[in-house]
């Protein structure tokens, strides 16, 4: 689709000084506000709410009535079109809902429906309306509500509070008494971690594992014991999973010990009998504890070489087979194994290294060359 040329409006016709957001009173300008059409808008020009706080209500319609009738209501309330090629690809999953709006916003700013054709702020009633369209044929113009619908009815359908059903979520068709039931279980479980600080994940967990409570108290009340055996089983699994067992949580917050040092120190020989050694004894042992290499000093050399090979080959330069005196290193703690094995020398064979050649080394007080 071609491009219409389009001319940006001159932001605000500085009727009115300032703009701020009619719920947090943040500052309203291009950046933090959305630009909006003059119809609704004539004198503000800007969305009445910051692009946060449209953000926010977005989620809060998003809970209430789900995330595509957020979508119009948002549109609808701060007189944008509802563009569907602008809905975001996660439309519909709730991990994204915090950015699902925000991103309907940069999405519509680059279709061809922003804008009219003198340049102002597409409308509402520019976008899709109709919500037979929208929703297809289960909705008509001429729908009307369902009737005998009431508040108190309404109300009554759902169990559980709100923030029930949120915590809880509503697959299992709990009742009220399941819903208490499982805040009960979730305020004796999660007594102790609360204490700590608990992230997410924890409380995600904690959550299931009360859900799986529930449903083992249930299978348990009704007799079912091999149901109830499995559920206490998974629930089982679960929290090792997480380590969240007694024990788990045991081992895991043990605080070092000094036994555990000294044990450790007794075992490498730095502690006899319980008590360090004296100081100079230490000392040299300490020093001369080092590690041991599984490889001869002469195959590092060919490794080396090769590395620094691959480094002149980068710069443009030629391979060489010889290696530069400051890249050769005199073994000091017997770290290394004092003559090649057979793989090794089937290694530089198999690779078709040429044989090694040492830069003869400086005398001493002159500066060693690197690797050229
Ligand atoms: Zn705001």
């Amino acid at each position: 689709m071609p491009r219409k040329a389009r001319k940006r409006p001159t932001a605000v016709k500085q009727e009115v000084e300032n703009i701020y957001c009619v719920n947090c009173g943040a500052i309203i300008d291009e950046y933090s506000g959305v630009l909006a059409s003059p119809d609704w808008y004539a004198d503000t020009r800007f969305v009445h709410y910051c692009r946060a706080c449209q953000q926010r209500q977005f989620e809060d319609f998003a809970e209430t009535m789900g995330p595509a009738m957020a979508f119009i209501l948002c549109c609808a309330s701060y007189n944008l079109p509802f563009i569907p090629e602008a809905v975001p690809r996660t439309a519909y999953e709730d991990e994204s809902r915090e950015m699902n709006w925000l991103a309907y916003l940069q999405n519509l700013e680059i279709t061809d429906y922003r804008y009219r054709r003198d340049g102002e702020p597409a409308s509402f009633v520019e976008g899709i309306t109709d919500l037979s369209v929208i929703f297809g044929d289960n909705f008509q113009k001429d729908t009307r509500f369902a009737t005998g619908i009431a508040m108190d009815k309404a109300a009554s359908r759902a169990p559980g509070t709100r923030a029930q059903r949120k915590n809880w979520g509503t697959q299992d068709k709990w009742t009220d008494e399941d819903y208490k039931e499982l805040d009960r279980i979730y305020a004796i479980i999660s007594s102790e971690r609360a204490k700590a600080g608990m992230d997410e994940q924890t409380e995600f967990t904690l959550r299931e594992i009360c859900k799986l409570q529930l449903a083992y108290d249930r299978a348990r009340a009704a007799g079912k014991y091999d149901v109830a055996k499995k559920i206490y089983d998974i629930t089982s699994k679960m929290m090792e999973n997480n380590s969240m067992r007694k024990k788990d949580e045991n081992s895991q917050t043990e605080a070092p010990k000094l036994d555990n040092f000294i044990a450790k120190f007794e075992k490498a020989g730095y502690v006899q009998n319980g008590k360090i050694l004296p100081y100079d004894v230490l000392l040299r042992k300490l020093r001369g504890d080092h590690a041991k290499y599984p490889m001869s000093h002469d195959y590092l050399d060919f490794i080396i070489r090769e590395i620094l090979n691959c480094m002149r080959e980068n710069m443009g330069m030629g391979k060489t087979s010889v290696l530069p005196a400051g890249f050769q290193m005199k073994p000091k703690c017997g770290e290394f194994e004092p003559t090649m094995s057979a793989a090794e020398k089937k290694t530089t064979r198999d690779l078709k290294l040429p044989p090694m050649q040492y830069e003869p080394k400086p005398p001493r007080g002159t500066k060693q060359s690197k690797g050229d």
